[in-house]
């Protein structure tokens, strides 16, 4: 039985325990305690093979960037969320991605799977980030990016399921 062991990272606030709460159990939690660190567990079948997920939703304290450590070296593969309706969201997606190439060592921008999520894609009014950067940072860095919902349940399971499938794969 194969194992996938992810982290979600991102700045505070952008939505990390929403996104995973309606992928584990489809609801949508308006408040969450940021300080909560939660590992889910979740059995999904891929390609007719059985395969055990274990998720870590990281929680976005002070001490953000010793804590990340420890969670990138633990983890294969990530999730790395930012805001839609906040710009600077993306500068700690930007600091993370380095963070974990540099961690993971050589060749980690080929192996390490990695997919970037945009949140809260119903605050259309509140929208910061646009199409256009998406596109440009999506081929800059070489990495998949969706625009989702955890309120709306929006893209939610496609991200899940693309990141599973580079894990599967690599
Ligand atoms: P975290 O600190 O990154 O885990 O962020 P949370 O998941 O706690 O979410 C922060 C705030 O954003 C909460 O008030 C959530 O209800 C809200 N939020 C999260 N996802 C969405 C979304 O898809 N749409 C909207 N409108 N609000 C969201």
């Amino acid at each position: 039985m194969r194992h996938f062991n992810v982290a979600v990272l991102g700045a505070g606030g952008v939505g990390k325990s929403a996104l995973t709460i309606r992928y584990f159990r489809d609801d949508f939690v308006s408040s969450y305690d940021p300080t909560i660190e939660e590992i889910y567990h979740k059995t999904i079948v891929i390609d007719g093979e059985v395969c055990t997920l274990e998720v870590m939703d990281s929680a976005g304290t002070e001490q953000f960037t010793t804590i990340s450590e420890q969670y990138i070296t633990s983890a294969r593969g990530f999730l790395l969320v930012f805001s839609l309706a906040q710009e600077a969201s993306l500068q700690e997606v930007r600091k993370l991605r380095d963070q974990i190439y540099r961690i993971k060592g050589p060749q980690a921008q080929s192996r390490v799977p990695i997919v970037v999520v945009g949140t809260k894609s119903d605050l259309t009014d509140e929208r910061e980030v646009r199409r256009s950067t998406i596109a440009r940072l999506s081929a800059e860095w070489n990495l998949p990016f969706y625009e989702t919902s955890a309120k709306r349940n929006h893209n939610v399971e496609a991200t899940f399921n693309d990141l599973f499938r580079q894990m599967y794969t690599r």
